[in-house]
């Protein structure tokens, strides 16, 4: 998934309001009592360093994508395609990180099929996908055009040249600016911009989004990209450059654990905090597990703020736009990209 810069609600408290992320709930972690320095190299007792585990989540994100490639074609149900790429996720040995999102056309980003979807895969496809083991996320995308259109082929190109080029000069002390600049200088360079209101994310175990943005345009920050999980994920339109809200999506994530009165909503929360902890999930996932009377409950939970719903993000002039992902672990002298 991408983060939205601008004030917007990435539904994930950072800096002045982090006080209300203090979680009550022992299966949510909270994020101001979260340790900082989490060793990334010394085994825990399950044998596996968390650095293995970051690793192998990488391994089966790229794995998962070639698999989506195949299965990818116009016509075919969202709801049939996200099913099987997750199904895929979990035989692989990891967990989604969050629901697979396909967003088409001007949709940039955060699609994802309700449980009884009917809209079917055209035009030029985003598939952002992650996987997760034991909280630690990698998190990649790509884009396909299902229509044979030489302008979609054209945007698709730019955000991946883009990607490529911003990965090669990465490195833990290399400013946020400079990394935004190689980007844009590269979708320009096609005759097209990059979304310059999203933007890739550092991520900390069970956190997708964890506070240090990274820009897909020179924003004069100095400050350097450092060292953890980091995705790059520039976005090419051949609109005007920017994003909007537009209908809410399928996609929620926890915000605030106070208990519900509805015992449907207590229901509904206890599992989401035991099985997705701070990342985002969807209906879909939740109507399969407790059934349709689960809706009412979502619902319940969003009315009593225990939920952020993610808003659909649309190109603001109506444009195509493409995307193009991965996640990079960040050491003091090295840099893997864990999703190749
Ligand atoms: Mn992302
Ligand atoms: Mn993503």
């Amino acid at each position: 998934m991408t983060e939205k810069q601008y004030g917007g609600n990435t539904g994930r408290a950072s800096g002045n309001n982090s006080t209300k992320s203090k979680s009550m709930n022992p299966a949510i972690p909270s994020k101001s009592s979260h340790p900082k320095s989490v060793s990334l190299t010394t085994p825990k007792k399950s044998g596996r360093t968390n650095k293995e585990k970051i690793l192998e989540a990488g391994r089966i994100a790229s794995e998962a994508v070639k698999y989506a490639k195949t299965i990818i074609k116009k016509d075919h149900l969202l709801l049939d395609i996200a099913e099987k790429i997750e199904a895929k996720i979990i035989e692989l040995g990891g967990k989604p990180a969050f629901p697979v999102n396909l967003s088409i056309n001007e949709i940039a980003a955060h699609y994802t099929p309700s449980y009884d979807d009917k809209k079917t895969a055209h035009g030029l496809i985003k598939v952002d996908l992650g996987v997760h083991i034991e909280g630690w996320v990698a998190d990649t995308a790509f884009s396909l055009d299902l229509e044979n259109n030489l302008e979609n082929k054209k945007l698709i190109q730019a955000s991946e040249k883009a990607l490529e080029e911003a990965m090669k000069i990465v490195n833990s002390k290399i400013p946020l600016k400079k990394i935004g600049e190689v980007i844009q200088k590269n979708i320009e360079s096609y005759g097209f911009s990059p979304i310059i209101n999203l933007c890739g994310h550092s991520m900390e175990q069970y956190y997708l989004h964890s506070g240090i943005t990274i820009p897909n345009f020179d924003n004069s920050k100095i400050i350097p990209l450092g060292e953890g999980l980091r995705a790059i994920e520039p976005f090419a339109t051949n609109g005007v450059g920017k994003i909007k809200d537009s209908k809410p999506s399928d996609i929620y994530m926890i915000t605030e654990d106070k208990t519900p009165r509805s015992p449907i909503a207590r229901e509904v929360l206890d599992f989401i905090a035991e099985e997705y902890q701070t990342l985002p999930f969807c209906s879909r996932w939740i109507v399969k597990k407790l059934g349709l009377k689960s809706l009412i409950g979502l619902k319940q939970l969003e009315e009593n703020g225990n939920l952020h719903r993610f808003a659909q993000l649309v190109e603001e002039s109506g444009a195509k736009v493409s995307q193009a992902e991965h996640t990079l672990f960040v050491e003091k002298d090295n840099v893997t990209i864990i999703t190749k």
